[in-house]
């Protein structure tokens, strides 16, 4: 799933690569000769996540975006459909419909959805599962590659509750994933995710310590593949550190970490035993660093982060450089309709290209794209000519 130099070598998507790459290279020689910066080529974002709205109808302890959900900024949805149709006029390829805040509940979500799919781009969802009716209403318009996790983090109905507090009181786990077999009735190619935080005793957000849940990944696991989801995603706990970047700390638990590892470990053994043929349980990339001891590695960046090109975030807060930065002042490139002017947006990428220094400001975050940053510095920095024809195998999955 997060093979991200793999999809960046797909030949619908390396064309945009080499256009960056050259540019890159050339910009990095007009500085060493004193000469004026080439202009970015006409390019967008490969792909963005798309914040529709900061609105949320849960409380979540764990909840990383806790400081940005329920502002007053809003979208206007003209400017943005504009800013996606720049974009893919230039080579968007995929829409996430995330948060700081439910996209379900922005009020033209089912026709955004429709709107996005006549662009001719992969969507994917991720939801709270609170508005199971909208999702059914959008499952139509969904294609092969699209998918839709639903973040649910519990296996029962009262830790389900007790970690989301949503604001229907009477909604509950069994509510939520009685939905499902109707959505893949509605749409069998849409994939169907439970998404689980994993969180254990020493997690805290700010002062409020978070519900404990490891003791129910079998539980979820089985509860999610009788409900006809097609996998369960476990991922650990993260948590965001005072300059806003999102982090994994695991170092605040450093003596109970290795029993906790253990515990995740024999859970993720047990949830395969008790699933369907066909179903997956998957441990995210974070999980994987954090049991193999090699999480530090990841928060070594290059200081060009240069995935802030080719995969942004669109809140109506405005439009950041990466998800592990949302909302954070530093990261910020420019209001929620930049691209709906590709020239605003293209310039202020090559500012922030140029000011934020991923070394620096990326030096405690777990970074999911670390390897594909290090790989494309070294496309950067080498030079031999970049070829035309990637030789990637073509995976149709444009998701960064
Ligand atoms: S280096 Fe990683 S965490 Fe930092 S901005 Fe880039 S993608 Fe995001």
């Amino acid at each position: 799933m997060h093979d991200f130099a793999a999809k960046l070598q797909q030949p619908s998507l390396w064309p945009r690569v080499v256009d960056y790459v050259r540019w890159q290279r050339a910009l990095r020689k007009a500085e060493a000769e004193g000469r004026e910066a080439p202009p970015m080529p006409d390019l967008a974002p490969l792909s963005i996540n798309l914040d529709l709205t900061t609105a949320c109808n849960y409380a979540c302890d764990h909840c990383i975006d806790w400081d940005i959900l329920n502002s007053k900024q809003k979208h206007d949805d003209a400017t943005l459909r504009l800013s996606i149709e720049r974009m893919a006029e230039r080579g968007l390829r995929s829409v996430i419909l995330i948060g700081g805040g439910e996209p379900t509940l922005y009020p033209g979500f089912v026709e955004f959805v429709a709107f996005l799919k006549g662009l001719g781009l992969a969507v994917s969802v991720v939801t709270n599962g609170s508005r199971g009716d909208r999702i059914l209403q959008a499952a139509q318009y969904f294609t092969d590659g699209d998918w839709v996790r639903l973040s649910l983090d519990s296996g029962t109905n009262d830790t389900f509750v007790r970690m989301h507090h949503p604001s229907k009181k009477t909604l509950t786990l069994d509510e939520i994933c009685g939905w499902i077999p109707k959505i893949k009735a509605a749409n069998p190619a849409l994939q169907l995710g439970f998404s689980f935080v994993i969180t254990w005793q020493g997690g805290s957000r700010g002062d409020v310590k978070v519900v404990e849940n490891i003791g129910e990944m079998v539980m979820a696991s089985k509860r999610a593949s009788d409900a006809q989801f097609d996998y369960i995603s476990f991922k650990p706990f993260l948590e965001r550190q005072e300059d806003g970047a999102e982090v994994m700390d695991p170092a605040k638990t450093e003596a109970e970490l290795q029993a906790v590892i253990a515990r995740i470990q024999k859970n993720l053994e047990e949830a395969r035993a008790v699933v369907r043929p066909g179903f997956r349980v998957l441990a995210s990339t974070n999980l994987r660093v954090l049991s193999s001891g090699t999480w530090r590695d990841y928060t070594h960046q290059p200081k060009v982060c240069h995935m802030q090109m080719l995969r942004q975030v669109v809140t109506p807060l405005g439009t950041f450089n990466c998800p592990a930065h949302r909302g954070v002042h530093k990261a910020r490139l420019g209001g929620e309709g930049l691209w709906a002017v590709p020239a605003a947006g293209q310039h202020e990428t090559t500012r922030l290209l140029g000011a934020f220094d991923a070394s620096h400001e990326c030096g405690q975050v777990t970074c999911l794209y670390n390897s594909t940053n290090w790989w494309l510095e070294e496309l950067v920095a080498a030079s031999a000519e970049l070829p035309e024809e990637s030789g990637g195998v073509e995976q149709r999955d444009w998701f960064l």
